[in-house]
């Protein structure tokens, strides 16, 4: 198994004892990942008790106390720092039983009835099965202009010391990380700040609905569409639509304002996705192979599975087609439903 962010996490979780033993561990960051590594300060998007729920949902954690996210009111949304720390007490008992290295996978290559995965320092071994749980990079486009880290404009306190408040900042997406992004910059007391999105409506809130909800100010109807702001970002989005952040703009990427505002820019930020990070995949041939897998099965290739951020499984959106199912509810869910083919 290759990764130990929350997906990893969730599928060794989700191992019988006696498989749990018999499994390699490879990670060449730390104990949750991403969440743990880059976005700690960040705010979850799931209150606490949603979080709570997703992991009673795994069998071995059914009845156990989570007592770093019980400490908090179950209707906040903690810190994913907390969300981590969580997690890695409950890992505590379980990595012990497994092999774990702190390695690079550089390559995984397929051989008849398993696999060779390769480390970065040139260690071989030979498996039956693998998993690759290995996240995700974010997006960048490519403007003339310095993009400060998306991890970096997501702290608060790591921006204040990145850029100076009289900087032009464009935020490409407004979507979760973009609008905590937009409420750092401005509060921070930068004056032109610019949130830039590709497709309107520009925020499409995932809460319920209410007469008082501003998502008509801005023709959308996106309150039910299960991608959107929710919780901090949606009550951002929420004062920006208002009108209450006037050093806020939000101009979609086309025409000349926009434009004129990237030109203007001092730095931008991109806030528009991830793009997987994995190791090199090699047919049995020798060939490198896409790694394209099945969403409903998380297969790549016979014997090799692919969970969390990097290869998501995916849910049916209520306005129709479907999408990345992203987050520890649908990383939990997806593993479980995969399992069956995979032990
Ligand atoms: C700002 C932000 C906020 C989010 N908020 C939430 C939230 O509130 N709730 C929620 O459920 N989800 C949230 N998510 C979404 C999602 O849960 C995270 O993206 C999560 O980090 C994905 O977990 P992962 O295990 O797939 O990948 P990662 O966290 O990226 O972990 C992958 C691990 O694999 C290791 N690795 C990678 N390649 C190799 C290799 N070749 N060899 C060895 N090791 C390797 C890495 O070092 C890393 O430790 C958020 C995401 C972001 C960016």
């Amino acid at each position: 198994m290759v990764g130990l962010g929350i997906a990893g996490c969730v599928f060794l979780a989700c191992l019988p004892d006696d498989r749990l033993r018999n499994t390699l561990v490879f990670d060449s960051g730390c104990l949750g990942g991403d969440l743990a590594r880059r976005y700690g300060s960040v705010v979850a998007n799931l209150t606490c008790e949603q979080l709570s729920n997703a992991i009673h949902a795994i069998p071995r954690w059914k009845d156990t106390r989570l007592t770093v996210l019980e400490a908090q009111d179950p209707n906040t949304c903690p810190r994913l720092s907390d969300l981590c720390k969580q997690l890695c007490e409950l890992m505590r008992p379980l990595l012990p039983m497994t092999t774990l290295h702190s390695q690079h996978i550089a390559s995984i290559s397929q051989i008849p009835g398993g696999w060779v995965l390769l480390t970065a320092e040139g260690a071989s071994y030979t498996v039956t099965k693998s998993v690759i749980c290995t996240g995700g990079e974010p997006r960048r486009l490519d403007y003339p202009k310095p993009a400060i880290p998306l991890e970096i404009a997501l702290d608060a306190v790591a921006l204040d010391s990145y850029i100076r408040p009289t900087d032009r900042v464009v935020v490409f997406g407004t979507a979760h990380s973009g609008t905590l992004i937009l409420r750092n910059l401005r509060d921070m007391g930068c004056r032109d700040i610019v949130g830039a999105y590709r497709e309107a409506p520009p925020f499409r809130w995932v809460r319920a609905h209410t007469p008082e909800c501003p998502c008509h100010l801005i023709g959308g109807t996106g309150c039910h569409d299960s991608e959107g702001v929710k919780q901090e970002s949606a009550a951002i989005a929420d004062a920006i639509v208002r009108g209450e952040w006037p050093s806020v703009r939000i101009l979609r990427t086309e025409g000349e304002e926009f434009v004129r505002a990237v030109m203007a820019a001092d730095y931008v930020v991109y806030a528009t996705g991830f793009q997987r990070r994995i190791p090199v995949i090699k047919g049995l041939g020798g060939d490198v192979l896409e790694a394209r897998h099945d969403p409903v099965t998380g297969a790549i290739a016979p014997g090799l599975w692919g969970f969390g951020l990097a290869f998501p499984g995916q849910y049916e959106k209520p306005q129709g087609g479907t999408a990345p199912d992203i987050g520890l509810p649908g990383f939990v869910a997806h593993i479980q439903a995969c399992l069956g083919g995979l032990l």
